[in-house]
């Protein structure tokens, strides 16, 4: 069994000294505020065991990470049936991206950029009464965690601005591909994005999708197919135009969000989570992922 406590404690040692800490993301102005200099970091192994250093209590923005819940929760209630609205390959792209390439006859190009999660988000509506209540109970049950919220000033902010995901959603409403209204897709869409939570509790919640689709208090979501499934979306979708070079320096299916929250895992062996506010050019927390390519690197642990 590896001791991850030295390993953690240089990573993050490695997070202060760094001077470059990249751009907190300010697109969402209610993000704007957040410290750069936060960093937190927790792993949870398999047999449930938490080991955490720095800020890894404090809660921030989930953001994009929350697109893996929706497809979660929509794939384990419509099945296979999903894959007629959303298509399964990277994009290369940026994760606002609008190109029509991405979205032939309106079918986004995979769950994990904002246009599938958008359809995902419709998807849920179809099958929900209070999608949000209950997408927000869903996320609770899995990380045994009923204090797990959304952040309204940051859906409001985001509500506010979003003008790229309104132009998204018209433009997937347009092929035919959204049932319901497109304000009420993306009320839903930027609560989602809003929930907070702390590296503690994110590593809680993805422990079922290294678990074999089983959370810590041992109650299935997921069937095994489904599990691999949304592994490998994460290892080639999970970090927009960067996943290559995710997969290239940390080898884990992962999500990052523009908060700045990265969580990632090794099926059957641990689950890991950090939290840098500050991006680099693609979006992506610039220290998170040295974080993670340095555990990785230090542990020989990765999925190659
Ligand atoms: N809510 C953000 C958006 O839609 C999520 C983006 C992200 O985290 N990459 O722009």
């Amino acid at each position: 069994m590896v001791d991850f406590r030295p390993i953690l404690q240089d990573i993050v040692a490695m997070a202060q000294q760094e001077s470059n800490k990249g751009e907190v993301a300010d697109y969402i102005p209610q993000l704007a505020h957040v410290d750069a200099n936060k960093f937190g970091i927790s792993i949870l192994n398999h047999e449930g065991n938490i080991h955490s250093e720095g800020d890894a209590k404090e809660r921030f923005s989930i953001q994009s990470i929350s697109k893996v819940l929706l497809l979660s929760m929509a794939f384990g209630l419509v099945g296979d049936k999903l894959w007629e609205r959303v298509d399964v390959e990277p994009s290369g792209d940026p994760f606002n991206h609008l190109s029509l390439l991405e979205m032939e006859n309106g079918i986004p190009r995979n769950p994990l950029i904002n246009a599938g999660a958008i359809v995902v988000c419709d998807v849920l509506i179809s099958h929900l009464k209070n999608p949000k209540q209950e997408f927000l109970d869903y996320v609770r049950a899995i990380a045994g965690d009923q204090s797990i919220s959304f952040d309204l000033e940051v859906a409001q902010s985001e509500q506010e601005t979003g003008f790229r995901n309104h132009a998204a959603a018209n433009l997937i409403k347009s092929f035919g591909n959204l049932s319901h209204k497109v304000s009420e897709v993306l009320d839903f869409y930027f609560h989602s994005c809003s929930i907070s939570m702390s590296c503690e509790q994110l590593v809680k919640v993805f422990y079922i999708f290294m678990n074999r689709g089983n959370c810590l208090q041992n109650k299935n979501y997921l069937s095994l197919s489904q599990v691999k499934r949304i592994n490998a979306l994460m290892l080639t979708c999970g970090f927009y135009d960067e996943a290559g070079e995710f997969a290239f320096e940390v080898g884990l299916p992962g999500k990052s969000g523009v908060g700045g929250g990265i969580v990632a895992l090794l099926p059957n062996q641990f689950c890991v989570a950090t939290w840098s506010p500050g991006l680099n050019e693609k979006g992506n927390s610039k220290l998170g992922m040295q974080a993670l390519e340095q555990l990785t690197t230090a542990t020989g642990l990765s999925i190659f």
